[in-house]
């Protein structure tokens, strides 16, 4: 056979998802990436995705698992764990799971304990930053306020400035170029230290006979918009986020540009998939965890107990034989999580021929991991093979690919964590580009094959 037609047979052509899809489709995938925008407008933290989601399925006629004496077959569950964390089921004829998995935090500037200060008439709020970031994009950009406060009298307060038309926002000041010679002949991991990511916070003195003046007039403010005192700040969880909304990017509106994505993408996708996919044999679970880009640590991260503790309530409300242990030992999982798709700009930092690309869809990574494979689920090929069969007979856009050249670093999932139990999992999610920057870049069509892929998972029985 010539060299062509061997070629056009068997090598495995990969090219964008674009040229391979109808208008109808296309269509499809707009209309469907205006809802995703509005969720992430509103959910930009781990507790906010979960109360709004928690509302949401309510509403779908989702109950409380702890609540319940007896589950059957279309029964649909949700169980919540500690304002940060959620479980959703839909329970099918048999107790085993079918999961998927996805973290909802994301990088950002937490406050620390004691974080108003004063220095040159300019209050400030001391962070202290959470996950992996640049440090130097989280300077001179509008930042947005979100979180909780508690009073001595056990009160939530809830708590965001800075997203509303008319709201001030926050910002971190850099320095002039004109007196910047000596920064900018520092290495980049010191132009900016995690000390200097103070926001600014007030400029208005209480009078003029005190020191502390300016942030004396923050700390009322503070009490008459919240009815807290500096000690409450300290109990709280107060969180700078970017202030902007998401965006279409390019002049094709091909893609969307916004905060979180990482992992609130895989959230939004499996949580739709989830809602959308039918009662069959398996018991369909959608996991979302905190405390992911700290390293899965914590009691609502995806080391936690909580999940088994789900498991063995389902096990003895569905009255199966099995334990909970054993039914996530049985379970077949999806790591829901991003990757980094092929940034042309800086190109030296990918295997071009084992990257994944933006708009090739939805792609699915056997291992992440650093150099030599360290701390990486490996999942096995026979269940690459099953989880590319169902992507195929759905006609799911994918892909596959590795995070980077090998020794230029890497990074993880929950995958490996979820497979100590015992169960079959693998990451599938969509490529994007400026992972953990303030305005990380998907794909449109990425993110509809993302769903496509957690529901056709779902469905399979
Ligand atoms: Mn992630
Ligand atoms: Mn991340």
């Amino acid at each position: 056979m010539a060299k062509k037609k061997i070629l056009k047979k068997w090598s495995w052509e990969r090219k964008s998802g674009w040229l391979r899809i109808s208008k109808t489709e296309k269509k499809k995938i707009f209309d469907f990436s205006e809802d995703y925008k509005d969720f992430l407008s509103n959910n930009k933290t781990e507790r906010e995705f979960v109360e709004n989601a928690l509302a949401h399925v309510k509403s779908k006629g989702f109950k409380d698992i702890s609540r319940l004496k007896s589950i059957k077959k279309g029964d649909k569950l949700f169980y919540s764990y500690k304002n940060k964390a959620l479980i959703l089921a839909k329970v099918g004829s048999s107790p085993d799971f079918k999961l998927v998995a996805a973290h909802v935090d994301s990088p950002r500037l937490d406050l620390k304990p004691f974080p108003l200060t004063e220095d040159s008439d300019l209050a400030f709020f001391k962070s202290h930053y959470y996950g992996g970031i640049k440090k130097y994009h989280w300077m001179s950009r509008p930042l947005a306020l979100h979180g909780v406060l508690l009073t001595k009298k056990n009160k939530v307060i809830k708590v965001s400035v800075g997203e509303k038309e008319g709201e001030p926002a926050f910002i971190i000041s850099d320095l002039l170029p004109h007196l910047a010679y000596k920064q900018m002949d520092k290495k980049m991991s010191e132009v900016i230290q995690g000390e200097t990511l103070q926001i600014l916070i007030g400029n208005i003195p209480l009078s003029e006979d005190d020191k502390h003046s300016v942030k004396a007039n923050v700390l009322k403010l503070l009490n008459e918009k919240y009815g807290i005192d500096e000690e409450d700040l300290a109990v709280g969880e107060l969180e700078f986020v970017p202030a902007d909304k998401p965006r279409d990017v390019g002049i094709d509106g091909s893609m969307i540009g916004g905060y979180g994505q990482d992992d609130r993408i895989c959230a939004y996708t499996s949580l739709k998939a989830l809602l959308d996919s039918k009662v069959g044999r398996r018991t369909n679970l959608a996991l979302f965890v905190d405390k992911e880009e700290i390293g899965s640590v914590g009691n609502t991260s995806a080391n936690s107990s909580f999940l088994l503790n789900f498991a063995n309530m389902f096990a003895r409300l569905y009255k199966a034989k099995e334990t909970g242990f054993d039914l996530l030992f049985n379970s077949k999982g999806i790591s829901a999580d991003v990757t980094g798709a092929i940034n042309p700009l800086f190109k030296d930092v990918h295997d071009s021929e084992n990257a994944s690309f933006l708009s090739r869809g939805v792609s699915i990574e056997k291992y992440g991991g650093n150099g030599g494979k360290y701390l990486t689920n490996d999942s096995s090929s026979e269940y690459f093979n099953e989880i590319r069969n169902v992507l195929n007979s759905a006609k799911v856009i994918w892909q596959t690919g590795e995070l980077g050249k090998i020794d230029e670093g890497g990074g993880g999932t929950i995958a490996y964590i979820l497979a100590k139990f015992g169960m079959d999992i693998i990451d599938v999610g969509p490529p994007m580009l400026g992972m953990h920057s303030p305005c990380e870049v998907v794909s449109k069509l990425d993110l509809f094959q993302t769903y496509k892929a957690y529901r056709a998972f779902y469905n399979e029985n």
